[in-house]
């Protein structure tokens, strides 16, 4: 039996590549995106009753997840990347069907668009369907998971002269709170938990149409040291 599932919407997102996407949804409040419908979904009839409803589930296609064989098993990067636990029990974009998950915040609807906030998506994202999220059934007080008790703790993020000068600008361009964004991705600290970088490696990570540069000055630490924008493929 198979089943042929056509998107209703894409995301287009403030992240342009996978890497220091944070690994869940809410863990960088400031990363936004615009939920673009496809008709007829485009339509007002629609999007009655949704000025009620704060957050959303959006049920979408990990459309950029790695292709190649399906493992019963898999390594997440929170348990850092060494220890291998069933696929079920794990959150993997490489998983037998690449179905996602997420909970997003509905910050308003413009012209039948979408605006979201706390998202994990990456730019293109193809969405299959919409919930409302629902409080007394979605947030379940007893629930636990002592794989992923709680969210990751934060590093601490600290900027050059330049890259804060940056930011702001390109902020004021894009009309975000890029400096946001960028500390509260990077505070996930992107890079495998397995790695101990040397401080003068440098790391980069794509926002928006910009190339960010960071480093390790220490383990627990990332600096930014630079911001730059890019020419981004269509
Ligand atoms: N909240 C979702 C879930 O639980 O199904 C996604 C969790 S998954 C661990 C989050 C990661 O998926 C992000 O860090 C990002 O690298 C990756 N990702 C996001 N959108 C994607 C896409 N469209 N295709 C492939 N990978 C994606």
């Amino acid at each position: 039996m198979s089943y042929t599932l056509e998107p209703i919407g894409v995301v287009h997102s403030c992240f342009s590549e996978k890497f220091a996407i944070p690994r869940q949804p809410q863990l960088a409040p400031a990363a936004t995106g615009i939920l673009e419908l496809f008709p007829p979904y485009n339509q007002p009839e629609a999007l009655v009753g949704l000025e009620h409803v704060s957050h959303l589930w959006l049920l979408f296609v990990f459309h950029a997840a790695d292709s190649g064989p399906k493992h019963l098993r898999v390594r997440p990067p929170r348990l850092g990347g060494n220890q291998r636990i069933g696929v079920f029990a794990s959150r993997a974009t490489h998983r037998p069907n690449p179905l996602g998950q997420s909970v997003v915040k509905l910050e308003g609807i413009v012209d039948g668009k979408l605006l979201l906030s706390g998202i994990d998506l990456l730019d293109g994202t193809p969405v299959l369907d919409i919930k409302p999220y629902v409080p007394y059934a979605d947030a379940l007080p007893e629930a636990r998971n002592d794989l992923a008790p709680a969210p990751p703790a934060p590093i601490l993020v600290e900027w050059s002269a330049l890259a804060l000068t940056q930011a702001d600008e390109h902020g004021e361009r894009l009309r975000t709170d890029l400096r946001g964004l960028i500390e509260q991705c990077l505070a996930q600290d992107p890079k495998p938990a397995y790695q101990q970088p040397e401080p003068s490696r440098e790391y980069g990570g794509r926002f928006w149409d910009l190339n960010v540069r960071w480093h390790y000055p220490a383990a627990d630490c990332i600096r930014v040291i630079d911001i730059q924008q890019v020419n981004l493929p269509d």
